[in-house]
């Protein structure tokens, strides 16, 4: 039963970091009112706001124009749904649950916004930041070590910016890091970066490849000095490690 509630909690969330990744520092509102098309300004209705639902019963398009609707909406809110259900795994105790629930929503929100308008809103790394030493203050009882992972992880990101002054690394992903160095804590922290980094290495490589290969190349124009965002890799490789606790580490000294 609460299995169930969690995932559906996750979805009506997602449908709701949705509409505020849209109108979050654009301007609008996010007590706009009701949601409407963005092209033809319909007011939309319950049915066509089902979280996930909605999106496959009108086939991705609007009800009112056809317009299609972007794929962010359905896939915000089933990762949104999984992260709830993974909190609920991990930690279901029900402080423990909101906390982390609401921490994965912010770094989901982070990546999105990341991803939408290539750059990360300082109010909401300020706001995991002191979600993050929030937690390495009240759990960890080896506070000097907690609170040096960090540092230390974002070191290297924060270095790559400033030797490049922020053209090859965005200042936003430091900064991100920071939080996720606190949240995991060194090994596992170290062990999400190198995942992070593997696999934006891979995204990118495989980009370059596909667009110098591909008869669209010119007005593509992707090359390595396009800025891929990062952040999304950071939280994946953070995902990995705290859901699946992976910790590359400690299992090479326990062997
Ligand atoms: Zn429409």
């Amino acid at each position: 039963m609460l299995l169930i509630s969690s995932i559906g909690l996750g979805l009506i969330v997602g449908s709701f970091l949705n509409a505020l990744s849209f109108r979050f520092h654009t301007g609008t509102s996010v007590m706009h009112g009701r949601s409407r098309c963005m092209r033809c300004g319909h007011t939309l209705s319950v049915f066509d706001l089902v979280p996930v639902i909605s999106y496959l019963a009108l086939r991705g398009r609007c009800r009112y124009c056809g317009v299609h609707i972007s794929i962010q909406y359905p896939l915000v809110e089933i990762v949104a749904a999984a992260l709830s259900l993974g909190v609920y795994l991990t930690t279901p105790a029900p402080l423990a649950y909101a906390y982390w629930f609401f921490v994965w929503l912010l770094i989901l929100f982070i990546v999105v916004y990341d991803i939408r308008h290539t750059v990360i809103p300082w109010s909401c790394s300020l706001l995991l930041m002191a979600l993050a030493l929030m937690y390495v203050f009240v759990f960890h009882e080896s506070l000097v070590e907690s609170l040096f992972a960090g540092p230390a992880l974002a070191a290297p990101l924060l270095f790559v910016s400033l030797i490049s002054q922020g053209m090859w690394m965005g200042w936003g992903d430091g900064v991100f890091e920071l939080s996720l160095g606190w949240l995991l804590g060194l090994t596992a922290g170290l062990s999400a970066l190198m995942i992070a980094i593997w696999s934006g290495a891979f995204v990118g490589v495989l980009l370059v490849l596909t667009h110098t290969m591909g008869p669209t190349r010119r007005q593509a124009g992707f090359t390595m000095r396009s800025e891929l965002p990062f952040a999304p890799f950071l939280a994946l490789g953070a995902a990995i490690c705290y859901f699946f606790h992976v910790d590359l580490f400690t299992q090479i000294t326990t062997l």
